[in-house]
């Protein structure tokens, strides 16, 4: 059993899903269980960050890369408008502790926050 993440292992090729675009350092892949008609993940390729305010404080270009990715495959994949939500603990949903976005698109002007 490997000790690196769901999302290292999917990048490895060791765990089944399509690399549906990449950057030099982030990723983006269908996330599995979806929760909005577009649900995507961008990824860093390293799992070094556990969450966004680590990613934040440790590589801001590597956050700007992956802001970056997540407005390419929104509009490869929707009309280009998109929600951005980055579970950041446990007790806010998060459940794989390798930061990532969930990309969010497609038909979802009836449940804005805000
Ligand atoms: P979190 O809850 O940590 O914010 O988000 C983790 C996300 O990863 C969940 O939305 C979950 O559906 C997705 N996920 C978990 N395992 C896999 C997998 O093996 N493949 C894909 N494509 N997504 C996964």
């Amino acid at each position: 059993m490997s000790g690196h993440s769901i999302f290292t292992r999917i990048l490895d090729g060791d765990i089944p899903s399509e690399i549906i675009a990449e950057t030099e350092n982030a990723f983006a892949i269908r996330d599995i269980a979806p929760k909005a008609p577009v649900h995507l993940l961008v990824i860093p390729k390293t799992e070094e960050y556990r969450n966004v305010v680590e990613l934040a404080a440790g590589d801001p270009d590597l956050m700007a890369e992956l802001v970056g990715l997540a407005n390419t495959v929104a509009a490869e994949h929707s009309d280009g408008d998109f929600r951005l939500v980055f579970n950041t603990g446990p007790n806010a949903g998060q459940t794989i502790f390798h930061v990532h976005a969930h990309v969010l698109a497609g038909g979802l002007e009836e449940k804005s926050i805000g």
